[in-house]
């Protein structure tokens, strides 16, 4: 199994499928993973597998080390399309993100104000006022919304604490508008449990969710790396394809990566 931990507080650049030259933002720790889901897809693997003995970089580790690479790039040409927000877990479980946000708008600022700030995040955290209000502060602000299945989030996304799919939905309405919904869309069968999300079934309640959120875009997507569960498979062009018309059908903008 190769899942990826990466490197803490900054990885890359990268080549991103969804976002282009990407200098990777990981506020976990450099050893392994924390999140508030574990995701059977997960390409960090399980919580379980990795648990870190090494401690979240502090916000002044952060702000160091980012500038130090984009000082870096600047000098060698090297001009990023988006700083990301994602690596071994959720990031907006830092206890400083919001200051990690300012800093972040601040040296991109300063060096590649072309560039544009994201959050790739499971929303599991995006109901708390500051971290709410860090998100409405960067370009594109990624929400995971996988499915709307209380059954299928447990087999599937399988949270480590409270979460309410009805309460997420209403904390992405809140964005009123500045908010990106990403979810995964996938195939197989894991312990006797179909995973299949690209049939009506999970499809036309969860396009149901998305039309009362009412956000900026839609990315729809599927399996890209190993996944830690055995017996996943991706969705195929065609479905992608399908659920990535119905989205637009419904007046939101959507893209698929497959
Ligand atoms: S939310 Fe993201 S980082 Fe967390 S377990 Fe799922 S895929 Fe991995």
């Amino acid at each position: 199994m190769s899942t990826v931990i990466y490197p803490s507080p900054i990885f890359g650049p990268i080549h991103s499928r969804r976002l282009g030259i990407s200098l990777g933002i990981n506020l976990l720790p450099a050893d392994g993973k924390v999140c508030s889901f574990d995701c059977i897809y997960c390409e960090c693997g399980f919580n379980a597998d990795h648990r870190p003995k090494q401690k979240m970089p502090t916000r002044e580790e952060v702000a160091t080390a980012l500038e130090k690479k984009l000082v870096e790039m600047h000098n060698d040409d090297v001009h990023p399309d988006v700083l990301t927000f994602a690596g071994n877990g959720e990031p907006t479980s830092h206890p400083h993100f919001a200051e990690i946000i300012d800093d972040t708008i601040r040296l991109r600022n300063k060096y590649c104000p072309d560039a544009k700030v994201s959050v790739l995040s499971n929303a599991t955290f995006c109901g708390r006022k500051s971290v709410h209000n860090a998100l409405m502060r960067v370009d594109n602000n990624i929400l995971k919304l996988d499915t709307i299945d209380p059954i299928y989030i447990n087999k599937v996304d399988r949270p480590t604490g409270h979460y309410n799919v009805e309460e997420v939905i209403e904390h992405l309405k809140a964005f009123n508008g500045h908010v990106i919904i990403q979810t995964m869309f996938m195939k197989g069968d894991i312990n006797g449990f179909n995973v299949d999300n690209t049939g009506d079934l999970y499809v036309a309640p969860w396009l149901e969710a998305v039309k009362r959120i009412k956000p900026m875009e839609v990315m729809v997507y599927t399996i890209d790396r190993e996944t830690p569960a055995h017996g996943l498979l991706k969705a195929t062009h065609e479905e992608l394809d399908s659920i990535r018309d119905k989205v637009t059908a419904a007046g939101i903008p959507c893209t698929a990566s497959y």
